[in-house]
């Protein structure tokens, strides 16, 4: 007789890829579903969980880390296991998991950048600012990554709260820095920074920028730190003073940006330097490395869709600097045998049921949360009632689904594949023991923790945790 699918006698199997936010909600919405049993495999690529709250929120931000109490307490469930270091689409294939679970969910966020598309782009000196952010925050891909901070300006493009997070970091005292968790490499590097001036470049005005008004007030804070903003790029047209009406966040940024304005005596040692309305059309180099950016001034214009578009004037300059970051958006990567819109670098969904793009069907048993899900939007919690949402579809398809064969149901099985595979997953409870040791570490500096930053020196942190458990 066929059971239902969900229930103690025949619970539901369930894996999830990635670790992140969205992951973590995601699961937590599972398990507090009114009388569903499932039993969820989470698989990581990295040893360490928690995708961008370890890896992208910045060190000076620590209040915002304290979410990972919420995700820690989901994977106390007993029906929550954790394998991390096991790369899907390498370490393990979606053929090769499609018969051990009855939906999967992929949570895998938006690995890679959006490029500016503008010459000179690949210039020694020009960096994604997400490869940045993942080098001071110990991201294993990004741990030898050498910027040059030997010049005194650089630019950043983009208007968002990650290229405000790089600007900051950048003219920060990194005294102020050393008691956070930044990782060390990265801390060592900044002490050296002989970087003075950092130029953020929006392409549109003031009321359009997306950054949020507390990171934008954060910069008056910062000691040793002048702020300047060009007066003419307060005085707003007709199209954005309408818009201010109904934006809060940009009518508090604006009186933030006027509150910067009474400051004329730039007398400290470093600055932050607003550039609205300009947007870059060439990095300029000199022997393969980047010496400027040329930028151009733009004006706004009400576009088709009832947006102000950036346009240019034709009037541009030079800014001489040794380092660009192009912080113009996140932007998925395709995953091995999972569908992909190359468009929105998204993997394409219906209420989070995975598509396929050229026939509109839905790939049964698939899902997608997160930035995976809607592109890279949003901030941490956005991702609750997104992956509620998402557990909502699987739900609903319960009684449509078929499951997975009787005698692939053993949770063994998994641990059986990856065994069998030669991977040495890491469990939560070893998770556990590296977050003790860096914690225990960071202590004697008065610090968060020391971030570990090689997948190596993780394992073997592990391995010793595990022998001294035996
Ligand atoms: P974002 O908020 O989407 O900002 C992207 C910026 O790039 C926008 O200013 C955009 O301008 C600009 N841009 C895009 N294409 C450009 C081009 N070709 N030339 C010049 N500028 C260009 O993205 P993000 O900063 O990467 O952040 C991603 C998400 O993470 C956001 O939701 C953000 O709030 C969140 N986040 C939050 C925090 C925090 O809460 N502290 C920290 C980091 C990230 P237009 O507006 O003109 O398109």
């Amino acid at each position: 007789m066929e059971q239902t699918i969900g229930t103690a006698d025949r619970p539901l199997r369930v894996a999830i890829i990635g670790a992140g936010p969205a992951a973590f909600y995601a699961v937590e919405a599972l398990f507090k579903q009114p009388g569903l049993v499932c039993q969820v495999d989470m698989l990581n690529r990295f040893p360490t969980p928690y995708g961008l709250v370890r890896e992208g929120v910045a060190p000076d931000h620590e209040s915002i880390k304290a979410v990972t109490r919420v995700y820690d307490k989901t994977a106390t469930n007993p029906n929550f296991r954790y394998f991390g270091n096991v790369t899907f689409g390498k370490d393990v294939t979606l053929e090769e998991l499609l018969p051990l679970y009855d939906q999967i969910i992929y949570g895998v966020g938006a690995q890679s950048d959006r490029r500016m598309g503008i010459p000179g782009e690949d210039l020694e000196g020009s960096f994604a600012a997400t490869v940045f952010v993942g080098w001071y925050n110990g991201h294993p891909d990004y741990r030898d990554m050498n910027f040059d901070l030997s010049c005194e300006r650089v630019a950043v493009v983009g208007n968002g709260n990650v290229a405000m997070d790089v600007a900051r970091i950048l003219v920060a005292d990194p005294e102020a820095l050393a008691s956070t968790d930044i990782a060390d490499h990265a801390l060592e590097q900044l002490r050296q920074s002989k970087v003075k001036e950092v130029y953020l470049l929006g392409r549109r005005g003031p009321v359009q920028a997306s950054f949020t008004n507390p990171e934008l007030k954060e910069f008056g804070e910062l000691e040793g730190v002048d702020v300047v903003v060009d007066p003419k790029d307060l005085e707003l047209d007709a199209a954005s003073e309408e818009n201010l009406a109904t934006d809060k966040n940009a009518t508090k940024n604006i009186l933030t940006l006027r509150r910067y304005l009474e400051n004329t005596e730039y007398t400290r040692p470093r600055r932050v330097v607003f550039k609205f309305l300009t947007s870059p059309v060439e990095i300029t180099g000199n022997d393969g490395r980047v010496s400027g950016l040329k930028i151009e001034k733009n004006r706004l214009e009400v576009g088709n869709d009832g947006t102000l578009r950036a346009i240019g004037t034709g009037q541009t300059e030079t800014l001489e600097v040794g380092l660009v970051f192009r912080s113009v958006g996140y932007r998925g990567v395709p995953l091995n045998g999972v569908p992909f819109d190359e468009k929105t670098g998204t993997i394409p969904n219906v209420a989070g049921r995975v598509i396929n793009l050229a026939t509109g069907e839905t790939q049964s048993g698939q899902y997608v949360v997160g930035w995976a899900k809607r592109g890279p939007s949003g901030i941490i919690g956005t991702n609750k009632p997104d992956s509620l949402s998402t557990v909502q579809s699987m739900v609903a398809d319960l009684p449509e689904l078929k499951g997975i064969a009787d005698e692939k149901r053993d949770p063994a099985l998994a641990e059986q594949l990856l065994k069998e595979k030669g991977l040495e997953y890491v469990t939560f409870q070893d998770w556990l023991a590296l977050n003790e040791h860096e914690v225990s570490q960071g202590k004697a500096q008065n610090r968060p923790r020391i971030k570990s930053t090689r997948v190596a020196e993780m394992l073997d942190v592990i391995r010793q945790a595990a022998t001294s458990r035996t």
